[in-house]
């Protein structure tokens, strides 16, 4: 074989170099963003590979398959076919892997299903139920949150009960409930043969901790171990791959504490600082230069991290070229936000002959990106969504895997649940629920409780029940004869009834919803034909789309020439040529949920920070001044992050076109900043968030532990209003509160500076 390895390690700085040469033992690279940290990854893969380490004993974890799916291909570029050996994903795929094949020792079957979050918060949501709880107090999201956030910290339910009994009263009484649902939870989805998300990774450490056999085969089997955004694995993650890698001790990681953006999520940084405790001999390499983007947009990234306390020291410079200034756009509405953009995108492109797929849209949240489909579709700009509603979220999707998961795994109590009544079948919910209750109760499978009409509830379901079990069983049967997805996907399409109920529903949304079951028909034909897939069987199929994450939505267009629109926290690690981050509002982003401590401003600026270092040649910036949230028209204010870019890198001359209540201002960054800040212009720039965080005597956090709807309040940013919600869920209450300003917030109240009046 051809060895290609002299090409790219010319392609190398000298840190690079090193750090894909490094032979053995732990490394460490944490480096700003576009400094090449992905690329060293991937060629240090390659390199081990040419020099003979066997690709099954690679592990590579990154953030989305799609991240993996790229770098597979650059090395298989390299090294040829024996890269499809690597094993290379994300977390959650790579150890649902291992799971699958060692899932015995947990009680599990191999094909046990993978619970969604929307089956997690249904199953809770009915568990909540049938104890009778306040679903106000208890809610699905919260709770699901909860149990969430103790998995990844890796505490069991019981952990939790006994960890509630410590607190202090009202609050233990609250997290003994939340833990009492925990329990039955987790109890739930083992009886349904079903793991959540959280699971994958929780039950991976069980596995390692309890059988130590089976760790000894993985630490034996992974010679080295590889992890991409090392910043962003939470405790549980760091656990596994630091036992994986304990016996060869190669273990490289590559991140940037500047770019932690998830620790709602409990990723830690702290990680990267117990790295070095945990693996005393580490080589540390740091990488500087930056490739991807002009000195404008590096230095102006640099200004805005700058101004974080918490963060590892490190520098960022880059040889490319300045570049042009960042412009900032300001549009009267987010509508205009639409156009202005959609404009903006068509002349760059029509001057300097670009491709759509030149550019990207970044905004905060989902909700945004409405106008700009709009405006992009008016000039007739193709453009793709990536999140958002995911094909896999569509309803007539889930009902159909909802029929594949059951037929391969019969316990599984959602898809039983999304099924039983579809079509309908005069099954009602209270049935289905008694169904469930019953299988918990005398601790057997839903399947033994449906397909044995002794266990079930009066003789008038009995018909309906037994027709459903009958159907099951037909579909189990192709399995046995050895049919493939496809086939049995398409025979069960057509028998169910799914494919008949869409297909007489002749409304444009009816026949939208036939064509999607079509998609992913066509979708499950692809796999089978793909010599990529071995295996495959519906449960191979099943998996594979499991652990799709938004980021790795399938192409609904082979046409790759699209604008793209995404949240910056699916961005992660891409790079394109032009880039408008969009919203740049108070309250929205940074988001008003992170207003409340300076780690949450923190983490917003970072995640500032990795959209500005998106950009490869132009970067901008927008804001609306007014914008429609939750059906209400609302006034907003430049964000503050927009004053937190030195001044010297913004061309603001978009934004006076625009705004014609300053006639006359130059068109000079100082005098942005000036029109800019919100309240008193003398006030230092930078001291502009502090000022709301300031406690001042009056406006101490007062104690409002009885504050109802109705009660009126002062607060000092704000002023007078109205409380018309409370939301308490254990230790975060919240109330939201019309003001006469500036109309419905929502506070903290552990923060909140609120006058009771
Ligand atoms: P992020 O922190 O955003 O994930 P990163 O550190 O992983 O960034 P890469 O994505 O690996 O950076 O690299 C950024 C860009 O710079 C890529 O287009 C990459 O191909 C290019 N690049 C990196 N190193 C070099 C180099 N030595 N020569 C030329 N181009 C390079
Ligand atoms: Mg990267």
């Amino acid at each position: 074989r051809l060895k290609k390895t002299e090409n790219y390690l010319q392609t190398l700085n000298e840190p690079q170099r090193e750090a894909v040469l490094h032979g053995g033992g732990p490394l460490m690279i944490i480096a700003g963003a576009g400094s090449g940290k992905t690329r060293v990854l991937t060629f240090r893969i390659a390199h081990l590979i040419e020099n003979g380490v066997d690709p099954f004993r690679i592990l590579s974890l990154t953030f989305t398959n799609k991240a993996s799916g790229e770098m597979r291909q650059r090395i298989e570029a390299e090294v040829g076919t024996e890269a499809r050996n690597i094993w290379m994903g994300t977390f959650h795929s790579v150890f649902a892997k291992i799971l699958r094949i060692e899932a015995r020792y947990l009680g599990y079957t191999s094909d046990f299903s993978i619970y969604d979050t929307d089956d997690s918060k249904s199953l809770l949501r009915s568990i909540i139920k049938e104890f009778n709880l306040d679903d106000k107090v208890y809610k699905a999201n919260v709770v699901y949150n909860r149990i969430s956030g103790a998995k990844n910290r890796l505490i069991s339910a019981e952990d939790y009960l006994n960890n509630a009994i410590i607190q202090a009263d009202d609050e233990a009484a609250k997290m003994k409930e939340i833990g009492r649902i925990y329990k039955t939870y987790a109890t739930r989805c083992f009886q349904a043969n079903a793991m959540d998300f959280d699971d994958l990774l929780f039950n991976t450490n069980i596995l390692f901790r309890d059988f130590p056999d089976v760790l000894y085969k993985y630490q034996h089997k992974f010679q080295h171990v590889m992890v991409d955004e090392f910043q962003d694995t939470n405790v549980s993650q760091y656990l596994i791959t630091r036992k994986l890698s304990a016996v060869h001790r190669n273990i490289c990681v590559v991140g940037d504490d500047a770019q932690s953006i998830y620790a709602f999520r409990g990723a830690n940084i702290e990680n990267i600082l117990n790295f070095e405790k945990d693996f005393p001999d580490v080589r540390t390499i740091k990488l500087e230069q930056n490739y991807r983007s002009t000195g404008t947009i590096v230095n102006a990234a640099n200004s805005v991290i700058a101004r974080n306390k918490s963060q590892l020291k490190k520098e960022t410079f880059t040889k490319n070229e300045e570049g042009v200034l960042i412009d900032v756009i300001k549009a009267g509405s987010d509508n205009e936000e639409g156009r202005l953009i959609a404009t903006a995108i068509f002349e760059e492109k029509m001057q300097k002959a670009l491709r759509n797929e030149n550019f990207a849209i970044l905004y905060r949240t989902n909700a945004q990106s409405r106008s700009f489909e709009e405006a992009l579709r008016k000039l007739g700009i193709k453009y793709r969504i990536i999140g958002g509603m995911s094909f896999y979220q569509r309803k007539e999707i889930k009902d159909l895997l909802g029929y594949l998961r059951f037929t391969v795994n019969q316990r599984d109590e959602e898809a039983f649940k999304r099924i039983i009544n579809l079509p309908k079948r005069g099954i009602g919910d209270g049935t289905v629920a008694k169904i469930a209750v019953t299988a918990s109760e005398q601790q057997i499978a839903i399947w033994d409780v449906v397909s044995n009409s002794g266990y079930y509830i009066g003789g008038r379901l009995a018909g309906p029940i037994d027709q459903f079990a009958t159907l099951i069983k037909s579909f189990k049967l192709l399995i046995e004869e050895g049919k493939d997805a496809y086939e049995i996907a398409a025979h069960i399409a057509k028998t169910s009834g799914i494919l008949r109920e869409l297909y007489e529903d002749k409304t444009v949304e009816g026949l939208s919803r036939y064509e999607n079951v079509q998609e992913l028909l066509n979708g499950i034909k692809e796999f089978v034909d793909s010599d990529a897939n071995e295996d495959k069987s519906l449960s191979a199929f099943l998996q594979s789309v499991s652990l799709l994450t938004n980021a790795d939505e399938p192409d609904e267009n082979e046409d790759h020439d699209r604008v793209t629109m995404m949240t910056i926290h699916s961005a992660k690690g891409l790079e394109f040529r032009n880039v408008f981050v969009v919203g740049l509002e108070e309250d929205l982003f940074p988001s008003q949920m992170m207003l409340e401590s300076r780690q949450d401003l923190e983490e917003e600026r970072r995640l500032f920070y990795v959209a500005i270092t998106r950009a490869e040649q132009k970067l901008s910036f927008s804001y609306a001044e007014s914008r429609y949230q939750w059906g209400r028209l609302k006034m907003c204010e430049p964000s503050r992050f927009l004053l937190e870019v030195d001044p010297k890198f913004l061309n603001v001359t978009k934004m006076l076109q625009t705004g014609p209540e300053r006639p006359g201002a130059e068109s000079s960054g100082t005098s942005f900043v000036r029109n800019l800040t919100p309240r008193k212009p003398s006030e230092p720039r930078n001291m502009v968030s502090a000022a709301a965080h300031t406690p001042s005597s009056d406006f101490s956090p007062s104690d409002t532990s009885n504050l109802t709807e109705g009660d009126k309040v002062e607060h000092m940013k704000f002023g007078f209003g109205t409380v018309i919600k409370m939301d308490i869920n254990g230790t975060d209450r919240k109330a939201t509160v019309k003001f006469d300003t500036v109309g419905d917030k929502t506070l903290l109240l552990s923060f909140a500076k609120l006058r009771i009046l």
